[in-house]
């Protein structure tokens, strides 16, 4: 049998639930979206004791919310990019670089909610994930992470052997971000984010499952990459990440 993959929306985000030998998560979702991710995959086949790993494809509050709830309710354990441990694990605030017009206004609202409350995540990372990516053979996945920095430092995608590819914020494709696929409208470092793109659809990336909207051919990143009008500012131009006290 192939791969099965089970889309869960929660609000704004597009969580994965992927099922081979075994089952795992990619993302994690806003804050107190646990309830309606039980709900939603109890739609599915999956049972929730089944998922064992959630993958945090990067440790913004959006993908890391929830992914402790989760995590205490299925027994999967956390993994992340050591570079996006402190972020996913609520001891620094990890603002988003904006990268067009619409992400400037954007981060006018979502700057003071990331450096509030409902910003911080407490997500315990268990499994840390270094820069040469692991194997998810030992998941029961035919595939692997890798670390794809660009959109944060420790940014994360799962790659699958059939070429389904899962790269949180390297795209976005729909509201509130984007209108359809492209490069994403944050990024902390661009060039990186390039780099990283151009490893992924080396690597045999087909089909490419966003953090935010719907999956899409990879074909329409690689115009978007040519295109070469996107990433001008760099995190350091931004001020980038704020520390936050305990
Ligand atoms: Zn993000
Ligand atoms: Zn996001």
């Amino acid at each position: 049998m192939g791969t099965e993959v089970f889309p869960i929306s929660l609000s704004v985000d597009r969580c994965y639930v992927i099922r081979d030998e075994g089952a795992i998560m990619v993302d994690g979702g806003l804050p107190r979206q646990e309830k309606a991710f039980l709900s939603k995959l109890s739609k599915t086949p999956v049972r929730p004791e089944e998922i064992r790993l959630i993958v945090l494809t990067h440790g913004h509050f959006d993908h890391a919310g929830s992914a402790q709830a989760i995590s205490d309710m299925t027994g999967a354990s956390i993994a992340a990019h050591r570079l996006d441990v402190d972020v996913a694990e609520g001891r620094v605030a990890g603002l988003p670089t904006p990268q067009t017009p619409w992400a400037r206004a954007m981060m006018g609202i979502l700057g003071p909610v990331i450096r509030g409350k409902i910003g911080r995540t407490s997500a315990r990372v268990d499994v840390v994930v270094g820069d040469q990516g692991l194997s998810l053979s030992e998941y029961g996945v035919r595939g692997r992470i890798l670390h794809t920095p660009g959109h944060t430092a420790g940014s994360l995608s799962v790659l699958l052997d059939n070429g389904d590819a899962f790269v949180g914020c390297m795209s976005h494709s729909g509201p509130p971000f984007r209108l359809k696929p492209d490069l994403p409208i944050f990024a902390d470092y661009p060039d990186q984010l390039r780099q990283s793109w151009d490893m992924l659809l080396r690597l045999g990336a087909r089909r490419i499952y966003p953090g935010h909207g719907d999956p899409f051919p990879a074909e329409a990143i690689s115009r978007s990459l040519r295109s070469g009008s996107w990433g001008k500012t760099t995190r350091t131009q931004n001020a980038g990440t704020r520390i936050i006290a305990r």
